[in-house]
């Protein structure tokens, strides 16, 4: 705006359009003067992502959008619909370089880590949606394709541009960032001062398993991560969510339960199971009666424990799931 000789208010107001009320285009801000949407839509493009294709589920409670950048790279976002809550899933980088065992999005390797636009654009987007039927995104969780920790200042960037009470305005205890275990990046997410929900992907409490499941655990082994988890408990007195990807007759066995038991029965730890969504490898999906058992032990053993809830199995958008590739399939 300056540059364009404008006052420091037209940018507020070109700003809040965009957040706020959801504009996709300069043309459409009625509160700027004519010549001046002009003027912007020819320096500036306001969406970072094109939404390519969306995908819903029969009973329309996951939607799944591929967008592309750019520079031509594709990234997969979900929308999952509850009666009062709507979660938007985001992807902080195209690809992953973690290649955890069991997870479809790293299986390619990463192409790069995307921009805080890029990220908020994909919550933009499904709140654009949600707006013709009267409603609005609730939550948004950093739990799509990469590692947001591996785009640390982004993904922080993205939940302060969400969060913004002048902009978006989302509440920041409805956001979630869910890390492997990158511990220096907990360490320093320990030392911020926000409302952010900090999620960690466990999967396995010893590490002879972990470090098959999830490489990273090489470097950051149980120890440490565990040590920086007990510190972000005690210096933000926040709940810390444990994900658990509960894979048949690996890691839901007696030994996991104890040393799940003698890692984490400590006060706003919580463990959440996420029955294994399949993604054509090795692992196999634990039966409902299975899990259900899995869980009874570990809360037998003193844990506070859940299964999660994963909406979009049939459209490859739960989780694990997004590696935004082209898949036939229903066209929205
Ligand atoms: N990279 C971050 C963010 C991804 S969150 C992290 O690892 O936490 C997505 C969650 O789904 C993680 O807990 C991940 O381990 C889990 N997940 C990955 N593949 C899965 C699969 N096939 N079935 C169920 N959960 C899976």
């Amino acid at each position: 705006m300056a540059e364009l000789g404008q006052p420091p208010y037209r940018a507020t107001q070109a700003y809040q359009a965009l957040t706020r009320g959801l504009a996709t285009d300069f043309a459409a801000i009625g509160v700027l003067p004519r010549a001046l949407r002009a003027a912007l839509a020819e320096r500036l493009e306001p969406l970072a992502l094109r939404p390519v294709e969306t995908r819903a589920t029969a009973t329309s409670d996951a939607r799944k959008t591929l967008f592309e950048t750019r520079d031509g790279h594709a990234v997969e976002a979900v929308l999952m619909l509850y009666r009062r809550r709507a979660t938007v899933c985001v992807s902080s980088q195209v690809g992953c370089s973690v290649r955890c065992a069991f997870c479809a999005s790293g299986a390619r390797g990463l192409a790069r880590s995307l921009s805080a636009e890029e990220m908020a654009d994909q919550v933009l987007h499904f709140a654009r949606e949600l707006r013709g039927a009267g409603r609005s995104v609730t939550n948004v969780v950093f739990m799509g394709m990469g590692e947001p920790f591996h785009a640390y200042d982004e993904t922080l960037r993205a939940c302060r541009l969400l969060s913004d009470p002048e902009g978006f305005g989302l509440g920041a205890r409805g956001l979630s960032i869910s890390t492997a275990g990158v511990v220096p990046a907990v360490r320093r997410f320990t030392a911020e001062e926000s409302q952010i929900n900090l999620a960690v992907s466990l999967h396995a409490a010893t590490d002879e398993l972990r470090d098959r499941l999830v490489p990273l655990n090489r470097r950051y082994p149980l120890d440490a991560l565990l040590a920086a988890c007990a510190d972000y408990v005690a210096r933000r007195r926040r709940k810390l969510l444990f994900e658990y990807v509960v894979l048949a007759g690996v890691n839901d066995g007696d030994d996991q339960v104890r040393a799940l038991a003698g890692r984490l029965r400590r006060p706003l730890y919580h463990l959440n199971l996420i029955a294994y969504n399949e993604t054509g490898g090795e692992f196999a999906r634990p039966q409902a009666g299975e899990l259900a058992a899995f869980r009874e032990r570990l809360v037998a053993a003193g844990l506070s424990c859940t299964v999660r809830r994963s909406p979009g199995g049939e459209i490859e958008a739960a989780c694990g799931q997004l590696a935004a590739t082209r898949a036939p399939g229903p066209l929205d």
